[in-house]
């Protein structure tokens, strides 16, 4: 599957970002435009391009990118309060397409979103 999306550079090392975790599954970075003081993204090396081309054989992996926004907001000091949203396909706001879980957090956050 080849991936030339921002997110599938800042995986391979081919474009910057300011990573506050990294293992052999995934990494996790401040988003560029920040909405809340917290917003990270939270991205799986492997190239999924949206939530709903994952299968069965991602299960954990899935379950590894919730765990490590857990992980993530605990050490920037939200571990809770903190949302995480998956914008899959363009009409739901997705904008890049490399499957990432915003944490977000920092502020009050209202419901429903827009
Ligand atoms: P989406 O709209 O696809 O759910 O989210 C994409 C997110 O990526 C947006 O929040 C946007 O601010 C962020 N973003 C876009 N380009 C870059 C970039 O080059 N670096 C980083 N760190 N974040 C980016």
């Amino acid at each position: 599957m080849s991936d030339d999306t921002i997110f599938g550079k800042i995986a391979r090392g081919e474009a910057e970002a300011n990573i506050v975790y990294e293992d052999d599954q995934c990494l996790a970075f401040r988003d560029l435009y920040p909405a809340a003081p917290m917003h990270i993204l939270v991205i799986p090396r492997k190239p999924i391009p949206r939530l709903c081309d994952s299968g069965e054989e991602d299960q954990s992996l899935l379950g590894h990118l919730m765990l490590v926004a857990n992980k993530v907001a605990e050490e920037q000091g939200f571990g809770d309060q903190f949302r995480l949203v998956v914008n899959n396909g363009e009409g739901a706001g997705q904008s890049v397409f490399h499957l990432h879980l915003h944490v977000i957090g920092g502020r009050s956050l209202s419901w429903p979103p827009g």
